[in-house]
């Protein structure tokens, strides 16, 4: 199993600073930013600095470094927006869509982070 990746999708490119982004976070190994067409009141995708296809990829083959950057890049974003149900805020729900039957439209591993309303049951 191998996975390649398109070095000319449209996160790639933001990476390059070739398109912009609206961007809320950055850290060493991460990028997030508000999503161009919000779900939600809040919806923002992030985003790993390397070339990773999907989240599996990434779970496999990031560094333990580059995991832990990632990982807490989509905490802070979710302490940011206020939404943490622990501390007070109203909850959000994290997703990565992954391939055909995941549909996913850029191929560059992303989480959406949407909060800011009722989300609906997503399993019944
Ligand atoms: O998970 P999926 O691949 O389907 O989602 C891609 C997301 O990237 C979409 O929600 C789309 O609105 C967002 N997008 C973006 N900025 C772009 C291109 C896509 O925020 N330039």
């Amino acid at each position: 199993m191998s996975y390649a990746y398109d070095t000319n999708n449209i996160f790639a490119k933001i990476l390059r600073g070739e398109i912009p982004c609206n961007k809320v976070l950055e850290t060493e190994h991460s990028l997030a930013f508000h999503d161009v067409r919000p779900q939600a009141p809040h919806h923002i995708l992030v985003i790993p600095k390397g070339p990773y296809v999907t989240f599996d990829h990434f779970a496999l083959e990031a560094s333990d470094a580059e995991r832990a950057d990632y990982v807490a890049a989509i905490g802070q974003v979710c302490k940011d927006l206020g939404v943490q149900p622990g501390e007070g805020g109203n909850g959000y729900r994290v997703i990565s869509n992954a391939g055909n039957d995941g549909v996913q439209e850029v191929p560059h591993l992303h989480v959406h982070i949407m909060a800011g309303r009722m989300l609906g049951r997503m399993l019944e």
